[in-house]
């Protein structure tokens, strides 16, 4: 019997590259996929698992109960960065190596398309010229601006150097930031209290857990330069969303830009969209052509590793 590797996630179709699905075939794997189109269920998903040696996931869960039903599973790659879905401790326990893939140059360009185009008003600048009006807000410009990167990992450290160019101060808050790395890209270690304090833009790079869940409260925009703007390209549950909808209407806070939130997807009666001073997207910081088609090489790559005994390339644990 071959080796099986199974893709439960409900976009695998459009998302992983025939190149990638041809690298796992050529080194001997049979593959099942999510052909449904839409999310699976529970039990969908332990059966499809039941027999597989690896699994590419998106965000399905991944806890104690859902790897008890995959015994030979030796290895989870996630087709994306986020391991929120997963218990770690759980699959450490059973021996299952867990990778992800490398998207920090989208996402990053996706935070500086943020920044930009929130303190640029590009939102109300296209509405104003589609309704055929000419209301021509004045921006602001980030040359001599402080950009505070909370979270110095892949993607913090790809933005530090995106926005090289751009004349700007940066300063990062991460308690396992490597004082040379932040030297050599110009960013400045501080602690969370002095980059909330003296940012003009604040920009989210570090994962959701229980310790940073609502980092961003009523107490820590509190702490934020009046007229400060929020990005967050990471996770919602980062941001107690009524504290920013509250900051953003008092006008305590200039703007913000997000691309992730305590819900997704959301609803119509999303506050945030009703207001003038957001701009949303909906979770596509990493969705680009060239991402997707080194997701899935890095994916099959990983898992031909684990398969000789190696490591992901992007090992979480
Ligand atoms: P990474 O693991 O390389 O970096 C995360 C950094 O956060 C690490 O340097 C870590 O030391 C730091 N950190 C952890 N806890 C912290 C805390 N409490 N305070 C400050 N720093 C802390 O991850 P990455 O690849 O840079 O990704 C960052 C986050 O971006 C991911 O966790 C993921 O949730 C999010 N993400 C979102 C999208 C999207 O589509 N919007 C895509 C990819 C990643």
């Amino acid at each position: 019997m071959k080796p099986i590797v199974a893709f439960p996630f409900r976009h695998h179709g459009e998302l992983v590259s025939p190149d990638a699905k041809k690298m796992l075939l050529d080194a001997g794997f049979e593959l099942v996929c999510n052909d449904t189109g839409r999310r699976l269920t529970v039990e969908e998903q332990k059966e499809m698992i039941r027999d597989a040696f690896a699994v590419v996931s998106g965000t399905e869960q991944y806890d104690e109960d859902m790897l008890s039903a995959a015994p030979n599973l030796k290895v989870v790659i996630r087709f994306g960065v986020g391991t929120d879905n997963f218990d770690l401790a759980a699959m450490k326990r059973r021996g299952i190596a867990v990778g992800v893939i490398s998207n920090n140059n989208c996402v990053a360009e996706f935070a500086v398309t943020l920044i930009l185009g929130v303190i640029k008003n590009i939102r109300l600048f296209d509405q104003t010229v589609r309704e055929g009006g000419w209301a021509r807000y004045t921006m602001h410009e980030l040359k001599s601006k402080t950009v505070g990167i909370v979270g110095f990992g892949r993607i913090g450290k790809r933005l530090a150097q995106l926005l090289q160019g751009f004349d700007v101060e940066m300063l990062t808050y991460d308690p396992y930031v490597k004082e040379e790395e932040a030297a050599a890209l110009n960013v400045k270690p501080v602690s969370l209290e002095t980059l909330l304090a003296e940012s003009d833009v604040v920009s989210l790079h570090i994962p959701a857990t229980p310790q940073t869940r609502h980092l961003i409260n009523k107490d820590t925009i509190a702490m934020m330069k009046d007229g400060a703007y929020l990005v967050n390209t990471s996770r919602g549950a980062l941001i107690h969303e009524p504290s920013l909808v509250e900051a953003l209407q008092s006008g305590k806070l200039a703007g913000a830009a997000l691309d992730v939130y305590e819900r997704e997807p959301v609803t119509e009666d999303l506050a945030l969209g009703k207001l003038d001073n957001t701009l949303l997207a909906p979770h596509v910081a990493a969705l680009s052509v060239e991402t997707n088609y080194n997701a899935g090489i890095t994916s099959a790559e990983s898992i031909i590793r684990v398969f000789h005994g190696g490591t992901p390339l992007y090992p979480v644990q």
